[in-house]
């Protein structure tokens, strides 16, 4: 909440769990996103951790439950999900699917 001239004024917060909504004052807001896995589009296909993030089989490698189908990123990261770890995580995936390929090329 607030105004052109003030800036923000406060809060009003929506409960998920069916509790009134509450306002408070504040001078700022700081918008955190992204606390959850987007993993819809897999479509239950993958086994994910029971906090809904991709889960890795293998310990170290990004190996899903799903031979030939590797995971990088925040979407199978609990812990760190910072953008160096998950640029890292993309190389360590494109490194797990070329060994793979070759594993099992004819
Ligand atoms: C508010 C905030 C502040 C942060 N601050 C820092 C920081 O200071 N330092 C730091 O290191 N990290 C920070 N992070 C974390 C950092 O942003 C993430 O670790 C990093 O972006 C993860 O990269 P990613 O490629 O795994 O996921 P993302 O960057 O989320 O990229 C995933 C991409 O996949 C796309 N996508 C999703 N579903 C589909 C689909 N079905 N088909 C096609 N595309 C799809 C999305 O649109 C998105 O572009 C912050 C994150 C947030 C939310």
């Amino acid at each position: 909440m607030g105004t052109d001239e003030a800036g923000v004024t406060g809060v009003r917060l929506a409960s998920v769990v069916g509790e009134p909504t509450l306002e408070l004052e504040a001078a700022g807001v700081f918008v955190a996103i992204g606390h959850r896995p987007n993993v819809a589009f897999l479509g239950g296909q993958l086994e994910l951790t029971e906090n809904g993030f991709i889960k890795r089989t293998v310990p170290f490698r990004t190996d899903t439950s799903v031979a030939g189908v590797f995971a990088a990123g925040d979407v199978a990261d609990e812990r760190y999900r910072q953008a160096v770890v998950a640029a890292a995580s993309g190389a360590c995936a494109a490194l797990d699917a070329e060994r793979f390929l070759l594993a099992t090329e004819n």
